[in-house]
């Protein structure tokens, strides 16, 4: 096998990708990127895997274009936001520092950015918060301050986000309306279902890292249009869509290198022979409810809801909003009739201008299989990239990314399959990135002079060098 991989670099590798997600997409494009012939193969019509969008009316392909749900990604998504970069719609995406948090009934809170410094920069807003009051406003400072106390505790992937929380005596109020809201939508989990190692992240990490690592980013396109209004994804990357591979076999001659980064329902059985430990996996469902109305029903652009079903809401136009709801075990029961009268009811609690508008349209999208639930103990049963094969990668999600299950997650495992394809090549390329150092007063344009450069090609023969170039 290593002869004939040394016998075909002479000539450019040649990479088998399989799936077109995130994962999928962030691999090729890397491997593309520096040279090598991709041919990534997916299952569906067209690309994105769970972070897509398809037409409405299936029979014309010119209709609607609606997400499965509304994605978003935080300012510390470096990885994806590098793969937005690498194909051309980092502009796609509009960045929000302000988040409003809405009550039955209409009252509004902002959590934004004040004056002070990280980690205290939206201090100021949590102050004046009115869904909270002052035993609650204490609690969250407590549990944050905790949260630096207890950052290297050693069994936070044992226990759930729910128990830590209890045992730091977070009232009820500042469960319900500071913690739960932002984790359930980070993890796609309940606290009380998630390891506390991952909430942890999403505040230290992701919250607090520094002043502008919170800023929501919203595709300002639907989520296919991403992939394909894009640059070529990079010269030498070829895509077959309805392209279903059963069966991965590293020791066929169909490439030189194969990165499966399929979700782990899938690997198992494309993959027979890794040992790989996924029965302990299991689904967390999100449900994503699309609302056209035949009138402006809120001005806000998105809307984290308290106290309801709803969690969320985006505002997509004047008139079509989407509501989402994280964890969503209690709606995949229910008819569909049954979640968008509860949907609707409840936004008329918080919107009062919906209580004289007329639903034209709505549509459901119950995602049972969204991602898998990071529930406590798991990581140890989250393979790394490398297999007993050495010219076969896994990426996905699923796997140990340091991530919880998000998009980020998701390009990080591709960045991660594709280095390692380059290393087994007999060159060293680097492709994940780190967060550049920011502050509230750089500018977009010195963060990004500050980053690193996308990557660097050390190639031993030479030869293969001269084939490496960067694409944009
Ligand atoms: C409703 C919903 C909302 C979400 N919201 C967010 C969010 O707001 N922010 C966030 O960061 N993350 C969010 N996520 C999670 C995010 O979408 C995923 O973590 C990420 O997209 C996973 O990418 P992936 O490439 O690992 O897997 P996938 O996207 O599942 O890609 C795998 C691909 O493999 C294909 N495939 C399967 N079998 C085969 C086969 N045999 N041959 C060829 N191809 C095959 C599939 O069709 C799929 O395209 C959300 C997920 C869902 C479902």
């Amino acid at each position: 096998m290593q002869a004939a991989l040394l016998r075909r670099s002479a000539a450019i590798p040649r990479v088998k990708v399989v799936g077109g997600g995130l994962a999928g997409l962030s691999a090729a494009v890397a491997l593309g990127s520096v040279g090598f012939q991709v041919d990534l193969h997916e299952s569906r019509p067209f690309l994105g895997g769970r972070a897509t969008s398809f037409p409405l009316d299936p029979s014309d392909p010119d209709s609607e274009r609606i997400d499965n749900c509304q994605h978003v990604l935080l300012r510390c998504f470096t990885n994806l936001l590098d793969f937005y970069e690498r194909i051309g719609v980092a502009d796609k995406i509009t960045f929000y520092d302000r988040f409003h948090y809405v009550r039955p009934g209409g009252a509004v809170d902002v959590l934004k950015r004040g004056w002070l410094p990280a980690p205290l920069h939206l201090a100021g807003s949590l102050l004046h918060f009115r869904a909270l009051d002052l035993s609650d406003k204490w609690s969250v400072i407590r549990g944050l301050l905790a949260l630096w106390r207890d950052a290297d505790r050693t069994d936070l992937e044992a226990i759930t986000m729910g128990s830590w929380l209890r045992s730091e005596r977070a009232t009820d109020t500042s469960y319900q309306r500071f913690w739960r809201p932002i984790l359930v939508s980070a993890l796609n989990e309940e606290p009380d279902r998630a390891a506390a190692s991952w909430a942890f992240q999403v505040f230290l990490d992701g919250m607090m890292a520094d002043s502008t690592s919170y800023e929501m980013g919203v595709p300002s396109v639907p989520l296919s249009e991403l992939y394909s209004s894009g640059k070529r994804l990079a010269p030498s990357v070829r895509t077959h869509t309805r392209s279903t591979i059963e069966r991965i076999d590293p020791g066929s001659n169909e490439a030189d290198f194969y990165i499966c980064a399929l979700p782990f329902e899938r690997a198992a059985s494309v993959l027979p022979d890794l040992d790989l430990r996924l029965d302990r996996f299991e689904h967390s469902p999100i449900t994503g409810i699309h609302l056209w109305y035949d009138r402006p029903i809120t001005e806000l652009p998105h809307a984290v809801l308290l106290d309801r079903t709803l969690q969320w809401i985006f505002r997509k136009s004047d008139t079509y909003v989407q509501a989402v709801v994280s964890a969503s075990r209690s709606l995949t029961g229910l008819a569909r009739g049954r979640i968008i009268e509860l949907a609707c009811k409840e936004i008329r609690e918080f919107f009062p201008a919906a209580k004289t508008a007329k639903l034209m349209r709505s549509h459901v999208i119950k995602e049972v299989r969204a991602t898998y639930s990071s529930r406590p103990g798991l990581q140890a049963d989250r393979p790394g990239s490398e297999t007993k094969h050495r010219n076969l990668f896994l990426a996905g999600d699923w796997t140990n990314t340091g991530w919880p299950p998000t998009m980020e997650g998701a390009v990080r495992s591709g960045y991660r399959a594709a280095e390692c394809v380059c290393r087994t090549a007999g060159f060293d390329a680097a492709f994940l990135r780190k967060r550049p150092d920011t502050s509230i007063n750089t500018t977009t344009a010195t963060r990004e002079a500050a980053a690193p450069r996308r990557f660097r090609v050390k190639s031993p023969s030479g030869r293969l060098e001269q084939q490496l170039y960067d694409t944009r």
